[in-house]
């Protein structure tokens, strides 16, 4: 089988690989139709970040069910699913408790065993998501991605009747802000630094967009003074400055979802810091994207929202192709940020 394959180095491999064996019990055999890449994915691919080389990787995808390993009753060959990429112990007191992201003794798909960003690959029963009929397959590729925002919705207390404030219009923040559209948020508002991302908020739904380089943060908390209160902030750019920003712009008493992982540290001004105090917000750190039961209620809403297709993807992704077109576009990143999703495509 065709398997795009990681090199120590940064270098993408298209390379003839033998299809993975069912080995333990609750082994499934999937065949991949469609796979993302994810931002984590590019500290694995360019900068050493991964487990071990070479490495497959690819924990967003999507395909169908091929054959089940012994004691695996509920799927079948056939089956369309999504990966649902974390293997929690199930058995420490986190996991007892339901808390699966704060699992310490945890497999991942495609970053501690081989991912789909292959014809085929063999992942745990607990790994796989069945998607609803009525989805299209190629959209699996989206739900992780998707839970991602509403695992910090959630976390929250949900989204509905909120003023949502996304942090951030990458991926996951466009996302995050459809969810919250589609879940009955009371408003929803982009801010970025990308004038073509705000745009694309904006046909998304967003009720208002800023540019975080043009307002200061004074500014743009005044542009909210309308929708002060009841917010719920998402801050997913995963910046110094935009967790900076999300507290600066916070209304009274609202919710500061930090979604974004950080690899500067952050200084927090005096002043900032007192906006704390002084808003009375409530900072809270949303990780990954599970809850019990297990894999969590995200993934049942992501594959609705999927289904009943309220949620747009075409306009999140920049490049969708085969192995050897998907490798190149991750090859030509050379370690930048994706601007769109790129997607593997296959057969
Ligand atoms: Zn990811
Ligand atoms: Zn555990």
């Amino acid at each position: 089988m065709k398997s795009v394959v990681i090199h120590a180095e940064g270098s993408v491999r298209v390379e003839e690989r033998p299809v993975p064996h069912l080995q333990a019990a609750g082994d499934v055999l999937v065949r991949v139709v469609c796979s993302g890449l994810c931002g984590s994915d590019i500290p694995r691919i360019f900068a050493h970040g991964a487990h071990y080389y070479p490495i497959t990787l690819g924990h967003e995808f999507s395909g169908y069910v091929e054959a089940c390993g012994e004691g695996v009753t509920d799927l079948h060959a056939g089956d369309a699913v999504a990966c649902v990429p974390l293997l929690p112990c199930f058995s420490c007191p986190e996991c007892e408790k339901g808390f699966y992201s704060l699992c310490k003794q945890y497999q991942f798909v495609g970053s501690r065993s081989d991912g789909g960003n292959a014809e085929y690959v063999v992942v745990n029963r607990a790994n796989l998501f069945r998607l609803p009929a009525e989805m299209a397959i190629e959209d699996g590729a989206f739900i992780e991605p998707i839970t991602v925002g509403l695992h910090a919705f959630k976390l929250a207390g949900g989204c509905e009747g909120k003023n949502v404030i996304i942090v951030g219009a990458g991926t996951i923040g466009l996302l995050a802000m459809q969810c919250a559209l589609a879940l009955g948020a009371r408003s929803v508002t982009a801010v970025d630094i990308n004038d073509d991302k705000l745009a694309l908020a904006k046909s998304l739904g967003a009720s208002q967009a800023f540019n975080s380089k043009d307002l200061s943060a004074d500014e743009i908390a005044a542009r909210l003074s309308e929708n002060r209160f009841d917010q719920l902030v998402l801050e997913t750019a995963g910046a110094p400055q935009t967790v900076s920003l999300a507290i600066d712009i916070a209304g009274p008493r609202a919710r500061v979802a930090l979604v974004g992982t950080l690899h500067h540290d952050l200084n927090l001004s005096s002043a900032t810091f007192s906006k704390i105090l002084r808003k009375e917000l409530t900072l809270f750190g949303s990780w990954m994207n599970y809850s019990a039961p297990w894999p969590g209620d995200e993934w049942a809403t992501a594959a609705r929202l999927l289904s009943e297709k309220k949620l747009a993807l075409k306009p999140l992704i920049a490049h969708v192709g085969n192995s050897e077109s998907f490798a190149e576009a991750v090859q030509a990143l050379n370690g930048s940020p994706m601007q769109g999703k790129i997607l593997l495509r296959l057969p």
